[in-house]
């Protein structure tokens, strides 16, 4: 998984510095993607601590480029959101793991929690709330199981559009989570006046438990701040019994991360549900 992200990462990078020309090649082949349905969805769980339940689960987009293979959104979001393909491209990512859910709910029996990460350039789109509620109506997916995920950034944008956007979002019903939490350059005031259900705590703080006092003392403080807001707090990151162990006796609710499963494509995410909805 190392290895997998240092060479994301360097596709990102030269994402960023590429030529004019590269860019625009990039560009091209983005939108052919879309087209193609080149895109497609990984899922990772979200488990509860206390007993290490599978509760519900997070969409990730992957790209699968003809010449590159299979692509992690590092290297493709960026442009995405630049020349505003984020918009059909989100769009189709919500409609997926809405029909996905729905579908996953009947097999397994249990409420799932769909949770799709939501870009800046979205939450500005004018449409995107009637958008979002013709995919649940169309989808048949209860609003209270869909989570968006936005990170501190997108909020502290916070234009009165995005605050309006916000509230009716919560008016249909839909659960909203703050992504990377911790890591925004950002005051906490804005807890108090968003509409928000759950906090993540990023992965930064969680990957080097227990061996920097610093980061348990900051995930510490974070998950007794989300309790006391009344806020479900989840870990993001989490490799090792001991991340867990720590994350558990500090009362956070759940976690995601490489120790328990890392994100799987739908056919293994199927088998699993219809593995545990037999047993
Ligand atoms: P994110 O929302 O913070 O997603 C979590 C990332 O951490 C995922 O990378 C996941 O594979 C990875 N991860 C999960 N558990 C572990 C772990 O235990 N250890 C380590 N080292 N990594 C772990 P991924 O799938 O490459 O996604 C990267 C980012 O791309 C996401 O970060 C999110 O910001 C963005 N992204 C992904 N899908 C979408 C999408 O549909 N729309 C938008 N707007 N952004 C997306
Ligand atoms: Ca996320
Ligand atoms: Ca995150
Ligand atoms: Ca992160």
């Amino acid at each position: 998984a190392k290895d997998q992200g240092r060479s994301n990462y360097q596709f990102y990078t030269s994402a960023l510095t590429l030529a004019a020309n590269d860019r625009l090649a990039l560009e091209t082949s983005l939108r052919h993607a879309l087209e193609r349905e080149e895109f497609t969805l990984h899922y990772q769980p979200r488990v509860r601590t206390q007993d290490d339940v599978m509760i519900g689960m997070e969409a990730l987009v992957r790209w699968h480029h003809p010449d590159k293979g299979l692509t992690a959104p590092d290297a493709f979001i960026p442009m995405a959101e630049e020349t505003g393909l984020i918009t059909p491209l989100g769009l189709w990512v919500l409609r997926t793991a809405c029909r996905q859910a729905q579908t996953w709910m009947r097999l397994y029996g249990e409420p799932i929690h769909m949770a799709v990460n939501l870009s800046m350039r979205q939450l500005r789109q004018p449409d995107l709330v009637s958008q979002i509620d013709a995919i649940l109506r169309d989808t048949g997916l209860p609003a209270s199981s869909l989570e968006l995920e936005l990170t501190e950034s997108v909020l502290m944008a916070g234009d009165g559009h995005t605050l309006t956007a916000l509230a009716e979002l919560k008016a249909l019903g839909v659960r909203l989570a703050i992504d990377d939490f911790g890591t925004g350059y950002s005051s906490l005031a804005y807890l108090k006046r968003l509409p928000i259900d759950a906090l993540k705590i990023d992965r930064s703080f969680v990957s080097d438990i227990p061996h920097d006092a610093s980061d348990m003392a900051i995930a510490s403080t974070i998950i007794a701040m989300a309790r006391t807001l009344g806020l479900e707090v989840v870990a993001e990151g989490v490799e090792t019994p001991e991340q867990l162990a720590f994350l558990k006796k500090e009362g956070c609710d759940s976690y995601q991360g490489f120790g328990f499963s890392p994100p799987v494509d739908a056919q293994a995410m199927t088998l699993w549900l219809d593995g545990l909805a037999r047993e």
